[in-house]
């Protein structure tokens, strides 16, 4: 026989089933025994009584939470009053004929039948796939999953098409710190993970593609701060012949059908999202992510917002340099070259950053297309001519076979779902995060690789003092 799902059930009242999953609890009422078995959708009771075969019944003695079990039986209506409302299947039971054990298991390391947040969180990352039974987090993973089927439903209808783009990629000045990997074949030579797929989806651009959308995963190697993950994911678009408005309006549509879906007790603050440019939030809010909600004690509120018209460059006193406020690909909102390289304090992009409860929840813009601005953005960037070229061959190239003007966002799925999931940081709604501090603790790494690896891609590690590695 098949083996049903708990949630399945439900419509085989009076017929014989197999259901498979874990103890979730026990109760031993004399002869009869009653047990809630747990899958993915939910809890089911199974009752041990008279029906069950006598070879089974030693099992149904022996059983313990978590112990992962196989019971066949009739689907039968509850006694009245003894229904539960508050489960799925609480309106019916299985009388179990047969019971066979699957797998045993020792006393669990971490509490999983309550919400966890009281259970130390190094402690729930190491069993994380113990962790992961618990409701709350079965609950996180399947609105995630639900919420970026809906999101592809929607851009698909709009005719967008999903591209996957690659991993290994090259090096790119996105703001963050690349995580590079040795090249075995080219001695010397490295790839890069993506911070984003930001050139890739250019190029789909100059392709053709005009809609490109991507559930893509972007790597940097963040500095130890706030919220952050070495991987996060991001809802990554891009379209051809758009205006900024346009790209502005999509998104409104689908968050705001995202929350009417799923989150129907949200209220949103205002529709059209709020548009307020940089300067203003600069100087009302003294902020680039302002909290614009009418009521900061409302956990029901969500005040979306569009800071647009974000300054070009960002100056690094440290370093003593200019930095591009989010990426060198964004178009200034002037084509003087002059200008932008006499006075690049002043310069204004076609840049807007999505915010949520103040929370920067995306960003986007139109693209630089014209590549003598995008040689001046460079060179106010401290990037000489000549290695200009060099380094970004690929938009020297492209964009010289015919290029459209293109622009896109990239909104993040974590952030979006650890807000109006109300949870306290991403990793609530990430299924395998790593620790602020960017280990894995459920997979120990990182790790050491063996002195073979290491001699087949050319590369010798210089060990630092104990102390010093321990950040
Ligand atoms: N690539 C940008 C980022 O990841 C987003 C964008 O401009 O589309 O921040």
């Amino acid at each position: 026989m098949k083996r049903k799902l708990n949630v399945e059930v439900i419509k085989d009242l009076n017929k014989d089933v197999k259901v498979c999953g874990w103890v979730n609890s026990r109760r031993d009422h004399g002869k009869i025994i009653f047990i809630d078995l747990r899958d993915r959708t939910g809890l089911v009771q199974v009752v041990f009584g008279p029906n069950l075969k006598p070879e089974s019944y030693k099992f149904s003695q022996k059983l313990r939470p978590e112990w992962v079990i196989e019971v066949l039986g009739k689907v039968q209506k509850r006694p009245k009053g003894m229904e539960n409302p508050k489960i799925i299947t609480g309106k019916i039971e299985i009388q179990a004929t047969e019971l066979k054990i699957l797998s045993e298991a020792k006393t669990l390391p971490i509490t999983i039948s309550t919400d966890g947040y009281e259970i130390n969180e190094e402690k729930r990352l190491k069993y994380r796939y113990l962790d992961l039974r618990r409701q709350r987090m079965k609950r996180n993973l399947e609105i995630r999953h639900k919420v970026i089927q809906f999101i592809r439903d929607f851009l698909i209808k709009q005719n967008f098409i999903e591209i996957e783009t690659p991993i290994l990629t090259k090096s790119t000045p996105e703001g963050s710190r690349d995580f590079i990997v040795p090249s075995r074949l080219y001695p010397e030579k490295f790839y890069a993970l993506p911070q984003s797929p930001q050139q890739y989806k250019q190029m789909l651009m100059v392709a053709g593609f005009e809609k490109y959308f991507q559930i893509a995963r972007c790597l940097r190697d963040e500095d130890l701060r706030g919220d952050r993950q070495a991987e996060h994911t991001q809802l990554d678009i891009e379209m051809a012949f758009v205006s900024q408005e346009e790209i502005i309006e999509l998104t409104e549509k689908l968050y705001t059908n995202l929350v009417r879906n799923f989150f129907p007790k949200k209220k949103i603050t205002k529709i059209p999202f709020i548009r307020m440019t940089h300067k203003r939030a600069m100087e009302k809010y003294k902020s680039d992510k302002p909290d614009l909600r009418k009521n900061k004690k409302d956990p029901n509120e969500l005040a979306f917002a569009f800071i647009t018209d974000f300054p070009m460059f960002k100056w690094h006193e440290k370093d003593k340099k200019w930095g591009a406020e989010h990426h060198p690909f964004v178009m200034p909102q002037t084509q003087d070259i002059k200008k932008i390289k006499k006075n690049p304090k002043n310069i204004l992009a076609f840049q807007d950053d999505f915010v949520l409860n103040g929370q920067e929840i995306g960003g986007g813009s139109i693209r630089n297309t014209n590549l003598d601005v995008l040689t001046a953005i460079f060179e106010v960037l401290g990037h000489k001519k000549a290695e200009i070229k060099k380094n970004f061959k690929n938009y020297f190239e492209a964009f010289s076979y015919g290029v459209p003007p293109h622009g896109g966002i990239a909104p993040g799925i974590d952030r979006f779902l650890s807000v109006v999931l109300q949870e306290p940081n991403i990793r609530e709604v990430i299924a395998f995060p790593k620790t602020s501090d960017n280990k894995d603790l459920m997979m120990d790494i990182p790790s050491e690789v063996t002195n073979e690896q290491l001699k087949e891609l050319h590369i010798k590690v210089v060990k630092k003092s104990k102390q010093k590695n321990n950040i």
